[in-house]
């Protein structure tokens, strides 16, 4: 088979700056309202030519995922995508794990969504991105949006995607992100929700009203997984009223099923500074 040279695709944190859950689906999966958003930090991928599929994991969280390769969303997503191409999943593919693992910030589906990426340029399929949706949507519910690394509102389980312009994101502005250090599992989140027995948020009327801007975000939305989660990780709790207490926040908020949360700044310095504070202080 035909390669490209080695290829590297940033994947970048993905914040929900609300996430709404509006209903769930026969087979347990909630259906959502959410607006995503990227930073421009995250994980690395990078594949190169090799004889057979292989695996490297390097970077600051790259101890906490460990495990077999095998079980890895990165392996999984390059052999759903030699699957449809109808290839054999040749491919060294090395991850720079930057992002904290099962954190609310989708680093695993931003690391699948970016290996589908590189594969569709490396293997030479150049398909359109809109037929890598399928094969990311049978990776988890998150997967499909991160092929679309800018702001989108999110429905159903995370297969309908619509771009959105966020007038208040066209500045550079700053966003803080903080975890507590404890990995919170996504369907266990789901599950405290479900038991909560809480109402279902309504589906927005004009969604456009939410995002204007952080004073809109906050009257207008919220994260409805923030009780749940909180129920099973306290400290997202404290981590929540240690952002509210920073100069120049101006929304503090958990971002997915958690434990990451965020702070929105007007200025990407605004935002140093505060993680200057924040870190001073605990
Ligand atoms: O699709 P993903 O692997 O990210 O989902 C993990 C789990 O989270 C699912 O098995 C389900 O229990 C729960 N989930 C859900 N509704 C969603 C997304 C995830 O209930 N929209």
């Amino acid at each position: 088979m035909q390669t490209n040279p080695a290829i590297s695709v940033t994947a970048p944190a993905k914040v929900n700056l609300f996430l709404h859950v509006t209903g769930r689906r026969d087979d347990g999966y909630h259906l959502l309202e959410s607006l995503f958003v990227f930073t421009s930090k995250g994980d690395k991928i990078t594949v190169e030519p090799a004889e057979t599929l292989a695996f490297s994991l390097t970077g600051t969280f790259a101890g906490a995922l460990g495990g077999a390769a095998d079980d890895n969303l990165v392996i999984k997503a390059a052999k759903a995508m030699a699957t449809a191409a109808g290839i054999q999943a040749n491919a060294l593919i090395r991850l720079e794990k930057n992002l904290p693992i099962a954190s609310g910030i989708g680093g695993g589906s931003a690391d699948a969504a970016a290996t589908l990426l590189a594969l569709n340029t490396f293997w030479r399929l150049n398909w359109p991105v809109a037929r890598l949706e399928s094969i990311a949507l049978g990776l988890g519910a998150d997967v499909p949006a991160c092929l679309y690394p800018k702001p989108l509102f999110v429905r159903g389980v995370g297969e309908k995607l619509t771009p959105v312009e966020v007038p208040w994101l066209a500045g550079e502005r700053g966003i803080l992100l903080v975890n507590p250090g404890v990995a919170l599992s996504t369907p266990a989140v789901f599950k405290a929700y479900k038991a909560s027995q809480n109402a279902f948020d309504a589906t927005l009327p004009e969604p456009g009203l939410v995002w204007q801007d952080p004073a809109a975000l906050g009257s207008l939305s919220r994260n409805s997984l923030e009780a749940p989660a909180i129920s099973l990780c306290p400290e997202i709790g404290h981590v929540l009223a240690a952002l509210e207490g920073l100069e120049g926040i101006r929304l503090a908020r958990m971002s997915g099923s958690g434990a990451t949360c965020f702070g929105l700044f007007d200025t990407a310095d605004a935002a140093s500074k505060a993680a200057e504070n924040l870190a001073a202080r605990q």
